[in-house]
């Protein structure tokens, strides 16, 4: 079978433009920045050449992505035409550390063990990026920006049920593992992958500092069983690169977090914005994400800046959006996932079966209670949450909800319904600028709940 990670590393020293012949070859990951920075790696994301390589081990595998990028382009039923925010969707995260450093001792410099504190960085980076939170750098303010509305938790429970903080630790006698030794770090620690989603932070033999598997679409009409890789089903990333400026995050222009960030994107189905062609050569057909509003264009931005780039696709000159998460660009460039890309992500949390039993089983972890319970967080709302409040609703099976927004002079100032749902959490973003006391009653067809919430000046 074809072995893509085979392929002698740096063959590409920086002369990508070059490449438009072996467009489809996905060979992209090979080349670094700049000679000059041999110590600084590229975004090296290892998952189109991963893919590949699953794609060449399991022919149903390679007919589930073509069947995958023909259902992601289909209108989403789910999707809100009303301008409201659709519901938080919840992803456990465990994140399995994989060390050699046999002292047990946790943090400090080039400890491949790393902090807690370094985990829970990146996670906090995931969230802002994924809900474009303000004041922070997940943030923007483009016509297409998204807000994906995915919140990642570290795991409370683990799959015995037992409480957890939803790191595991353990310690191997290898220093570090190639990227075709998936199989070998799952067969270390997995938990299961329609449950939780696995992100193994070790040290990746090489240029690469992640990578990560498509979700499948097993179950779909027209569509063969497609087993054998639910136990590596997750994301990989070097400790190097995991959390924002902390800890051992210290390698090249990726100390931001985004190297999770644009892994777990993959996870979620998402291409590279370039469409995995490089093409510069007259008459090449630039590559496609299947995105609409991300713009074609002819190449990754694999410099170590955050320049302003164009590419001429199908003779219309774009700018790049290098800004893109889905870009190879440097952390501190990016704060973007589009509508288009919200739209896929969302549509294979719907469709991919693992997603979507992962979703289920979240909602399910929140627990179901005799009587109507509403809690707000974080209350008092924070500044850099743009009047933001999540309503955690714990209620028995499912019922259709009212939510009605109060000033405190007794204003009904927003109202809205939910269709039938079990216990689950609602942002809702409060109506007015003004700073003060807000009542939030939350109604089924049989009891209703009322809850204060602060806005602070
Ligand atoms: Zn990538």
């Amino acid at each position: 079978m074809p072995k893509t990670a085979t392929v002698p590393l740096n063959v590409f020293t920086s002369r990508f433009r070059n490449l438009c012949s072996l467009s489809g070859l996905l060979l992209l990951w090979l080349w670094p920045v700049v000679p000059a920075a041999a110590q600084t790696p590229t975004r090296g994301c290892l998952v189109n050449p991963y893919d590949s390589l699953l794609q060449s081990r399991n022919p149903n595998y390679a007919r589930g992505r073509v069947l995958l990028d023909r259902l992601l382009r289909e209108p989403r039923s789910s999707a809100r035409t009303d301008g409201t925010e659709e519901e938080t969707l919840i992803i456990p995260v465990v994140v399995h550390v994989v060390h050699n450093n046999s002292s047990g001792q946790t943090g400090g410099a080039t400890n491949p063990n790393i902090s807690d504190a370094q985990i829970r960085s990146q996670i906090e980076v995931l969230n802002e990026d994924y809900q474009r939170k303000i004041n922070t750098p997940g943030f923007n303010t483009s016509p297409v920006g998204a807000n994906v509305n995915i919140e990642f938790r570290l795991a409370i429970y683990d799959p015995q049920g037992n409480l957890t903080t939803g790191i595991t630790r353990h310690y191997s006698s290898r220093s570090s593992f190639s990227t075709t030794e998936m199989n070998r770090l799952a067969d270390i620690v997995y938990w299961p992958s329609n449950r939780y989603l696995n992100i193994w932070v070790t040290r990746i033999t090489g240029d690469f500092i992640g990578y990560a598997q498509f979700p499948d679409m097993t179950g779909q009409p027209g569509l063969a069983e497609v087993n054998g890789i639910e136990r590596t089903d997750g994301v990989i990333i070097d400790y190097r690169n995991f959390g924002r400026n902390i800890g051992t995050t210290t390698q090249g222009v990726y100390t931001q977090g985004r190297t999770t960030t644009h892994e777990i994107g993959h996870w979620l189905g998402l291409l590279h914005t370039w469409g995995d062609v490089v093409c510069d050569a007259p008459g090449c057909s630039c590559g496609t994400d299947f995105i609409n509003d991300t713009p074609a264009a002819q190449f990754p931005n694999e410099t170590l800046g955050c320049p302003e780039l164009f590419s001429v696709c199908g003779g219309v000159r774009t700018r790049n959006m290098i800004e893109n998460y889905m870009d190879y660009s440097p952390d501190r460039c990016m704060n973007i996932f589009t509508q288009g890309q919200k739209d896929r992500i969302r549509r294979v949390l719907e469709l991919s079966p693992r997603r979507k039993a992962l979703i289920e089983s979240a909602r399910q972890a929140l627990p179901e209670t005799d009587n109507l319970r509403v809690r707000a967080f974080p209350n008092p709302v924070r500044p850099q949450d743009n009047r933001r409040v999540n309503l955690e609703i714990l209620l028995k099976g499912s019922k259709p909800l009212r939510v009605a927004v109060f000033s405190s002079t007794g204003q009904l100032v927003e109202e809205l319904s939910v269709n039938s749902t079990p216990s689950l959490i609602l942002p809702v973003t409060l109506p007015l600028q003004k700073a003060g006391l807000y009542l939030i009653r939350v109604s089924t067809p049989d009891e209703s709940q009322v809850t204060k919430v602060l806005l602070p000046e």
